[in-house]
């Protein structure tokens, strides 16, 4: 579900194809125990083919024991007689089941596993699996496959099924899939063979929980680190991609509604002085200025702008600003002391009233590639941080109200260096110049490293 990718055959005839068949062929195969020749197998219909969707039963709606119909395409649950996918068997005449859990094929009612390596591809899109040299192909490359339906794509820029509103959550998926080495790390699978995973589909247990993408981003990334046995000390993948740290220095305001003199004398108690602290982040929490909307002389809203570099300097080591937390005011000032590979930016557009979320609407303006961070960076770490610009990669925008707007993304293909917008399954080529006009809400950038992964000058 985190990456969005599919891989069926190429459009070009003339490569690995031969290679994909010995490896599929390889991991399955051997087994014949209860192999049968089957009669129905070319009334499969894959057009109608779609795993996306919440694999429950259409008709009993439970999660459990559900086979698709790869006649018709629809769910049903169990196989022995009296279940649902029998009864539609004999109902509808349609013979062919794939159980979505077992992965196992079976012909109905006459009740028989199906051993058939001519529908491994079938499998394949329910699960894919990828070779180590296809994965590091990935993004040197602008080759397009084509999907099921016939349609085509660039692998990893698929759009996602919005079911059930969760297009807070694609967008995050999306962005979090743009970024080869996390996305490299799950494409293999022996990576995290082992760890606990969650019951039934991620996806539909998330979708009740969060509305907000940054809540989710926060959320998963925090859920994915302790999930692969990350730590505050151990790192995982998600730390080692994203995690950098800050210093925070930080002091206590006394009661807002003292009276002056005593203001004063409260200012030079202990309590009162600047305290330092060192912290870990996986992102940073950009704040906008409040906007002021003036209207223009034909009584247009004027959206306000800001670039992207007044809201970095929260972080330049001087910048004060007030902290309310439930039962005290803080003044902090922030800078930070190691960069990750991968920096993610949350730029904070809605605030939580006492009855309401107001969003912010001000356009941030920024260059898309070589935004250099070593301002921000302490002086001991501008010693050892050797590259500090970095390229986008990711930009998830928010459009509309804070609870009827909607989202979509702008994604980078790395092999091509061809921008795409996507909201749910719907995907375009767009120009570069119009991600700046954007609601931007999150950003991922990349540190521009060597393509080896080793740290030295760029000379951008
Ligand atoms: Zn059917």
């Amino acid at each position: 579900m985190i990456v969005g990718m599919k891989r069926e055959r190429d459009i070009d005839e003339d490569d690995d194809e031969e290679e994909v068949q010995v490896k599929i062929g390889r991991s399955q195969g051997c087994e014949d125990r209860r192999s049968r020749h089957c009669p129905y197998l070319d009334t499969i219909n894959r057009s109608v083919l779609d795993f996306d969707f919440e694999k429950l039963c259409s008709i009993s709606l439970s999660h459990i024991n559900v086979y698709a119909c790869l006649i018709c395409g629809k769910y049903f649950q169990g196989r022995g007689q009296k279940s649902h996918a029998y009864i539609h068997s004999v109902q509808f005449t349609h013979h062919v089941f794939l159980n979505l859990h077992t992965l196992k094929f079976y012909c109905l009612p006459d009740n028989y596993e199906i051993i058939d390596s001519s529908l491994e591809d079938i499998t394949y899109v329910l699960k894919p699996t990828f070779t180590k040299q296809h994965i590091s192909g990935l993004d040197k490359q602008g080759k397009l496959y084509r999907a099921y339906d016939g349609t085509t794509y660039l692998p990893g820029i698929v759009g996602l099924n919005n079911i059930k509103a969760n297009d807070y959550a694609n967008v995050v998926l999306q962005a979090l899939s743009n970024v080869p080495p996390l996305r490299n790390y799950f494409l293999e699978e022996e990576n995290y063979r082992g760890i606990r995973r969650p019951p039934g589909d991620i996806m539909f247990l998330l979708v009740q929980r969060f509305g907000d993408a940054v809540d989710f981003l926060s959320w998963f990334m925090n859920a994915l680190h302790g999930a692969l046995g990350g730590t505050k000390k151990k790192s995982s993948i998600v730390s080692k991609v994203f995690q950098g740290s800050m210093r925070i220095f930080s002091k206590k305001l006394p009661h807002p509604d003292l009276p002056a003199e005593e203001k004063e004398a409260f200012l030079l108690k202990e309590e009162y002085q600047e305290e330092m602290s060192e912290s870990t982040f996986l992102y940073l929490t950009l704040d906008l200025p409040t906007a002021p909307l003036y209207k223009d002389e034909k009584e247009q809203l004027i959206i306000p702008q800001v670039p992207l570099f007044n809201i970095l300097g929260k972080f330049n080591g001087n910048t004060e600003k007030e902290y309310k937390t439930y039962k005290e005011n803080f003044l902090k000032r922030f800078q930070l002391t190691k960069l990750p590979p991968y920096l993610i930016f949350c730029i904070k557009r809605f605030t939580k009233n006492n009855f309401f979320v107001e969003k912010n609407p001000t356009i941030v303006n920024f260059p898309i590639t070589n935004v250099d961070l070593r301002e921000y960076l302490t002086e001991e770490a501008q010693a050892t941080e050797k590259i500090t610009t970095y390229d986008l990669v990711a930009n998830v925008v928010h459009d509309g109200k804070p609870s009827e707007g909607s989202y979509r993304i702008h994604v980078l293909h790395h092999g091509t260096g061809k921008w795409y917008e996507l909201q749910d399954l719907q995907v375009i080529d767009i120009l570069p110049q119009m991600i700046t006009l954007s609601e931007a809400y999150i950003q991922i950038w990349k540190r521009q490293d060597k393509e080896d992964g080793t740290k030295s000058h760029t000379g951008a």
